[in-house]
C-alpha cells in the first residue's frame, strides 16, 4: 500500500488519505494551477503511528526518497546551501477542522541554512524572521513549551530596544530575539535541533499527535466526526510572503461568505507569513488592495478561483502567498458560509449551470432555511448598543455574559442561555462555543477563527469589536461607560455587527425572494404536498404565504377560546339539557361561519380540512382551584350560583384520564348537537364563499375514530346536517377521519368505507401507541431515556418508524386497499419533522400537514425526500 503521493499524483478521489488539504493541493496541482512541490503521507500512517506511538523505520525511509525527489524538482537542497530548501509541514484530516491541528513552518532552518538564505536573497531580516517563527512553532507545537513564554521574549527584547511588535523590529533585535529564543528553549532543559532531518521527523510525529489533543477531539465530538480517521501530513516546500513589500499572504472566498454576492471576499497581509492573518497581529487589508500593490499576482488570483470555482463547483476558500510578485496557492477547500449566503450561492449557481436542481435541493439542508428565517433587531434601538464590531454570522442572540469556556460548558448544563465575550477565541473554545447561543469577540476580522467556527455553527457573532475592553481573566466586558459582569444579559446581532445591552425588540425577516425562489424550485421536484395546520384566519394567512396547498388541519377548539366566546362555550357545556344547549349552540354557529368563511376564502379553492371538535371538554372551564378561589370573593358581575353550577359540572366532567376519555368523536356521538352546529357553519360558510365565486374545497374531519362504527354514525349525521343546508348539493365536500388510534391503524379497511380521507394524528398516535401521557412524558422521563440510550429520539418530534411508523404502514396498505385513492396526509406535529416527512414520502402519503412556520422547511424536506 502506498504510504506517500507526490502533490499531484492523487486527487479529491483520495480524500480518504490524503486529507482535505493534500487531496486539494494535489487536485489543484493537476489542474496546472500554481502550487508548490510537495508530498502527502497518507492518514493510514497516522493511525499506525498513533498505535505504535513512533514512525517506523520503512516510512522514514521513504519520507527521505521523497525529500530526494523535493530537492530534485525544485533544485534546492534540504540542510544545505546555496539554496535550502525549506518545507512545511501541515496537517490535513478528510473532514475539514480548521485550525483544530498542527503546522509547522519554515522546516529546514538552521544556522547554516539561515546564512545560506542570507546569502541567496540578500536579505538577512526576512531570513531572521523565518528563523524567529520557525523557532517559536516547533517550540510550542512540537515541544509543548507554552506559548506564553515566546510572547514573554519578545516583549522583553521589543521594550529594550524600542518599540513595536516583532515584524517592527529592526536587525539587531531580531537578532537578539532569536538568541532570546534559544534562552527560552534552554530554559526548559532543551535545545533547538539543528538537525533538518530531526526538525522533519519531529514536525511529523507532532502533527500526527495533533489529531487526539483535547481540542481536535473536543472538535470531532461536536461534529460528529469519526475519531478512527486520522490525519495526512503534508511536506510542502516553502514559498515565502515575508520576503518584502512586494510579497503577502492571505485567504479568500471566491464568493462572500455572509451574503453570497458574486464576488471575491478575503484578506490579506504583506509582507507576512501564513499565521500572522490567523492570529490577529495585525489588522489585514481587504483582498481588492492586491489589485494596486500587486496587479499581476491578483490577476492571477482572481483567473484561479474562477477555475477552482467550476471545477469544485462550489464556492471556495482559498489559502494563497505571493512571493515577490510570484502567486502560489497553499490550500483550497469548500468554504464555510452563512446560512442566507449558502441560498443565494446555490441559486446563482444553479443559474450558471454549474449544478442541476436535484444538487441544488439537496446542497441546502433544513438548517439552512432555519438560518435565514433567523430574527433581526427592530428599528429605533440605538439607545442600547453597546459596540459595534464586524457582522460575522448572521442572527440574534440574547443571554448572559461568560467569560471562558469552561464557564459556559458548566452553566449550559445549567439550561442557561449563553453569550460567550472574549478577547479572541481559540481552537479551544470550541466546546464553550458549542454551549453558547452567540459571540462577541474584541479582535480578529472576517476569517478570524470566531467568525468563522459561528457561521459553521450557524450561530451570531460579532468579532472584531475594538471599541470594547475584554477583560476575561477579571471577568469585565467595559464598553461604552458601561461595566458589565458574567450573568449580565446582551444581545448580539450578527446581521448588522452591533451588541445590545439587555434583551431587545426582534423582528421576521422582511426579505424572503431568495427563499421563496428557492422553494419553488423544491415544489418543482417533490411530490409529497405540504399543506398547514391552522387555526386563526392570521394563521392561514401566513400558511398561504409560506406556500402551503392547503389547510391539513383547523382545529375548532382552539376558535372556542377567544374572549368573545368562550363565556357562550362555558355556559353551552353547563346547560342542563340539550335544548338549552341547543340555544347557545345558535349563538356559537355565526361565528363559526365567519371563521370558516375567511378560511375559505384566504384558500381560494384550496383543500380546507375542518376537523370537528376534538378535546374533552372539561378544557373549556377553568381549574377546580381557580373556582373555588373566585368563590370566596367573586368578581363583579360574577354571581356565586354560577360559580357553583360551575364547580358542579367541573365536578361531572372530572375524569382519572382524559386524554383516553370523553373526547373526540365519542363527543360529537353522545352530543350530536355539537357537531350537528359546526357542519351547519361549515355549509353556511362554504356557500357564502361559492356566491362569492370561489369554488370552496372542504374537507370535514372526524377525531378519534378507531372504531368504523363511530365513522359510519358521524357520517350519516354529517350528511343529514350538510343536506339540511345544502339540500340541492350545490357544495361537494369529502368526510374523512384522524387515524390516530392504534385500532384505526389496524381496521383501516373497514373504515375506508365510510372515510373520503385519511389524516394521521400522530401526536396522539405516538401517544397511544406508547403508552405515554404527550402532556407529561417530554418533561419526566423522555430525556433521560434519551441519555440512557432507551429511546434514540423523541418520538413525539420524530415519527418511531418501528412502532408507530409501522402502525401507520398498515394503515396506508389497508385503507387503500379499501379505497386506491383514498387521499392520505399527517397533521401531527411531525409533519413538519424533516425526518418523518421522508418517512411519509416513503409510504406513499400525498401531504404533509405542518404548522405554518414550518412549511418552508417542510418543503424543502419533501423535495429532498423525492431525490
Ligand atoms: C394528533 O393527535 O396528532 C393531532 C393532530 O390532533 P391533536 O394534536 O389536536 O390531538
Ligand atoms: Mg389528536
Amino acid at each position: 500500500e502506498k504510504r506517500i503521493y507526490d502533490l499531484g499524483e492523487g486527487g479529491m478521489h483520495l480524500v480518504h488519505l490524503l486529507g482535505g488539504k493534500g487531496a486539494g493541493l494535489a487536485e489543484m496541482r493537476r489542474m496546472g494551477l500554481p502550487v508548490p512541490a510537495g508530498f502527502t503521507i497518507t492518514t493510514a500512517e497516522c493511525t499506525r503511528y498513533l498505535k505504535h506511538g513512533r514512525l517506523d523505520e520503512g516510512l522514514v525511509n521513504e519520507v527521505r526518497e521523497a525529500m530526494g525527489r523535493l530537492e530534485a524538482a525544485t533544485g534546492k537542497s534540504f540542510g544545505r546551501g546555496p539554496r535550502p530548501l525549506l518545507v512545511s509541514v501541515r496537517s490535513g484530516a478528510p473532514v475539514s477542522m480548521p485550525g483544530m491541528m498542527d503546522t509547522v513552518l519554515n522546516v529546514g532552518l538552521n544556522e547554516e541554512t539561515m546564512e545560506a538564505m542570507v546569502a541567496l536573497t540578500g536579505d538577512r531580516r526576512f531570513a531572521l524572521d523565518s528563523m524567529r517563527r520557525l523557532m517559536q512553532m516547533f517550540g510550542t507545537t512540537v515541544l509543548g513549551i507554552p506559548k506564553e513564554e515566546f510572547d514573554r521574549a519578545t516583549l522583553r527584547v521589543a521594550r529594550n530596544n524600542g518599540p513595536g511588535s516583532a515584524d517592527m523590529m529592526d536587525l539587531d533585535t531580531l537578532d537578539g530575539l532569536v538568541r532570546e529564543f534559544g534562552e527560552v528553549y534552554r530554559n526548559h532543559g532543551l535545545e533547538f535541533p539543528q538537525d533538518p532531518y530531526r526538525q522533519l521527523f519531529m514536525s511529523i510525529e507532532a502533527v500526527f499527535r495533533s489529531w487526539n489533543s483535547d481540542r481536535a477531539r473536543a472538535y470531532r465530538e461536536i461534529n460528529g466526526i469519526d475519531d478512527g480517521m486520522g490525519t495526512a501530513v503534508n511536506v510542502v516546500e516553502m514559498v515565502f510572503g515575508n520576503m518584502g513589500e512586494d510579497s503577502a499572504t492571505g485567504v479568500v472566498f471566491t464568493r462572500d461568505p455572509n451574503t453570497g454576492e458574486k464576488r471575491l471576499s478575503g484578506e490579506y497581509l504583506v509582507n507576512a507569513q501564513g499565521e500572522d492573518v490567523v492570529a490577529g497581529i495585525r489588522t489585514p487589508e481587504n483582498v481588492y488592495g492586491m489589485e494596486r500593490r500587486m496587479p499581476g499576482a491578483f490577476r492571477d488570483l482572481v483567473e484561479a478561483c474562477d477555475r477552482l470555482e467550476r471545477h469544485y463547483r462550489d464556492m471556495m476558500d482559498i489559502e494563497f502567498t505571493v512571493e515577490r510578485g510570484r502567486l502560489y496557492l497553499l490550500q483550497t477547500r469548500v468554504g464555510k458560509r452563512a446560512p442566507r449566503a449558502h441560498l443565494r450561492i446555490t441559486l446563482d449557481m444553479l443559474k450558471e449551470g454549474l449544478i442541476s436542481v436535484e444538487e441544488a435541493v439537496m446542497r441546502v439542508e433544513p438548517e439552512h432555511i432555519e438560518g435565514i428565517m433567523h430574527p433581526r433587531v427592530e428599528d429605533g434601538q440605538d439607545g442600547s448598543v453597546i459596540c459595534s464590531g464586524l457582522a460575522a454570522s448572521p442572527g440574534v442572540a440574547t443571554g448572559e455574559i461568560v467569560f471562558s469556556s469552561d464557564r459556559a460548558i458548566e452553566l449550559s448544563k445549567q439550561g442557561r442561555r449563553l453569550i460567550l465575550v472574549r478577547p479572541e477565541t481559540t481552537a479551544d473554545d470550541v466546546r464553550g462555543m458549542a454551549a453558547s447561543a452567540g459571540f462577541l469577540t474584541q479582535k480578529g476580522g472576517m476569517t478570524s477563527h470566531a467568525a468563522v467556527v459561528a457561521r459553521a455553527m450557524g450561530k451570531p457573532a460579532v468579532v472584531g469589536a475594538e471599541e470594547i475592553e475584554v477583560d476575561h481573566i477579571g471577568g469585565v466586558l467595559r464598553a461604552r461607560g458601561l461595566t458589565l459582569r458574567e450573568g449580565d444579559v446582551v444581545t448580539v446581532d450578527g446581521t448588522t455587527g452591533r451588541a445590545y445591552i439587555g434583551e431587545v425588540r426582534v423582528t421576521e425577516v422582511a426579505e424572503r425572494d431568495d427563499i421563496d425562489e428557492f422553494l419553488r424550485v423544491c415544489d418543482s421536484v417533490s411530490r409529497l404536498q405540504v399543506w398547514a395546520n391552522a387555526n386563526t384566519p392570521e394563521e392561514v394567512a401566513l400558511a398561504k404565504r409560506n406556500g402551503a396547498k392547503g389547510i391539513g388541519l383547523a382545529r375548532t377548539e382552539r376558535m372556542f377560546l377567544g374572549n368573545d366566546r368562550i363565556g357562550v362555550v362555558r355556559a353551552m357545556i353547563m346547560s342542563r339539557d340539550s335544548e338549552e344547549r341547543r340555544s347557545y349552540l345558535d349563538r356559537l354557529l355565526p361565528m363559526q361561519v365567519s371563521d370558516f368563511t375567511e378560511f375559505f376564502r384566504t384558500m381560494e379553492g384550496m383543500p380546507v380540512i375542518i376537523r370537528l371538535l376534538d378535546p374533552p371538554l372539561h378544557e373549556f372551564l377553568p381549574e377546580k382551584e381557580e373556582i373555588l378561589e373566585r368563590l370566596s370573593g367573586p368578581a363583579d358581575g360574577e354571581s356565586a350560583a354560577e360559580l357553583k353550577k360551575m364547580l358542579e359540572t367541573v365536578r361531572d366532567l372530572e375524569e382519572f384520564n382524559p386524554m383516553l376519555g370523553f373526547r373526540g368523536c365519542r363527543l360529537g356521538i353522545i352530543h350530536r348537537e355539537i357537531y350537528e352546529m359546526q357542519v351547519r357553519a361549515i355549509a353556511r360558510a362554504a356557500l357564502r364563499v361559492r356566491s362569492e365565486g370561489i369554488e370552496p374545497n372542504v374537507e370535514i374531519m372526524v377525531p378519534l375514530v378507531g372504531h368504523e362504527n363511530e365513522m359510519k354514525e358521524l357520517r350519516e349525521i354529517i350528511m343529514k346536517t350538510f343536506s339540511s343546508e345544502d339540500p340541492e348539493g350545490r357544495i361537494r365536500y369529502k368526510i374523512g377521519t384522524m387515524i390516530e388510534v392504534p385500532r384505526a391503524c389496524l381496521v383501516a379497511d373497514r373504515i375506508a368505507e365510510f372515510a373520503d380521507f385519511f389524516s394521521f394524528g400522530t401526536n396522539d398516535l405516538t401517544q397511544m401507541t406508547f403508552g405515554y401521557s404527550r402532556d407529561d412524558a417530554e418533561g419526566k422521563f423522555i430525556r433521560q431515556y434519551i441519555e440512557r440510550g432507551i429511546l434514540r429520539h423523541d418520538p413525539f418530534t420524530s415519527i418511531d418508524l418501528d412502532g408507530v411508523g409501522r402502525l401507520m404502514k398498515i394503515g396506508v396498505e389497508l385503507g387503500r386497499k379499501t379505497k386506491r385513492d383514498l387521499e392520505i396526509g399527517i397533521c401531527g406535529e411531525h409533519g413538519g419533522d424533516p425526518e418523518s416527512i421522508e418517512f411519509c414520502h416513503t409510504i406513499g402519503l400525498d401531504y404533509v400537514s405542518a404548522s405554518p412556520r414550518r412549511i418552508p422547511v417542510a418543503r424543502l424536506a419533501a423535495a429532498r425526500a423525492a431525490i
